[in-house]
């Protein structure tokens, strides 16, 4: 493993100060242009210096790309997984390796109630009824929740990877949940994620070589085939793209 850099240091040792909505807005509008064009790891070392531990990465398990630049770059990052009680269990097993093998402090949340509960409440496979509904119970709100003792969050949003995602910023404000949003990636490529994840032997969820290319949980995530768009099998069939986590 690497030495800790200057700011990966500062980030063990920080402890910054409560900040207002109208400091962290000032401090994206600063750093958004000058970190435009900075390589994924400075992004993510510039965050953990400046928000210290209220700064976390969030991680699907697709592959475990953030979880390898923040070990590398700020060891001992918390990295937030999202369990639904839908995931494929390769995901769960991705997760589970990330939390053996990289130097991260993986958390991993969940929703208020159970799929057993949701089904009892709102009637079985809410997913299929409403998957709006679903997404909200299941990820919005306790996605929400998890970051309310952040001012920072990473996630790997990609402008390659749909026509919603293209404006991303590195890093913008995220004015719904009053936290600053950062996209160390958002400029990289398919070709790039695969050069990163093979020069630097990063775990990847091994549905992905199985034909989904993008992975959520298993009743809304379908095979790809290929050259098809990579997200065309999530919530295939349905006029839905997105959780409700990034709009
Ligand atoms: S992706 Fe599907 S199963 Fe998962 S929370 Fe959304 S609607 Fe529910």
């Amino acid at each position: 493993m690497s030495a800790p850099t200057a700011a990966a240091r500062a980030f063990r040792g920080s402890h910054t100060a409560d900040r207002s909505p109208e400091e962290l807005r000032e401090i994206v509008s600063h750093a958004g242009a000058e970190l435009e064009l900075a390589p994924a790891e400075d992004i993510i070392e510039w965050a953990a210096a400046t928000f210290g531990e209220k700064f976390c990465v969030t991680s699907s398990m697709g592959d475990a790309v953030l979880a390898h630049l923040a070990a590398k770059v700020a060891p001992g990052l918390d990295v937030v997984f999202l369990d639904t009680g839908y995931h494929f269990a390769e995901t769960i097993g991705t997760r589970d390796a990330v939390e053996a093998t990289m130097d991260v402090n993986l958390v991993t949340i969940a929703p208020d109630i159970t799929v057993a509960e949701q089904d009892a409440i709102h009637g079985k496979d809410l997913w299929k009824t409403d998957p709006d509904a679903c997404c909200a119970i299941r990820k919005v709100k306790p996605l929400a929740d998890s970051l309310a003792g952040y001012d920072a969050w990473a996630t790997g949003l990609r402008r390659a990877e749909t026509h919603n995602r293209v404006i991303a910023p590195v890093i913008g404000w995220d004015a719904k949940k009053g936290k600053v949003k950062v996209s160390p990636i958002a400029r990289w490529s398919d070709e790039d994620v695969e050069r990163y994840i093979s020069e630097n032997g990063v775990l990847v969820n091994p549905l992905v070589y199985d034909g989904y290319p993008s992975i959520g949980c298993w009743p809304c995530t379908a095979r790809v085939a290929p050259g098809e768009d990579p997200r065309s099998g999530r919530w295939a069939g349905q006029n839905k793209t997105e959780c409700g986590i990034h709009t």
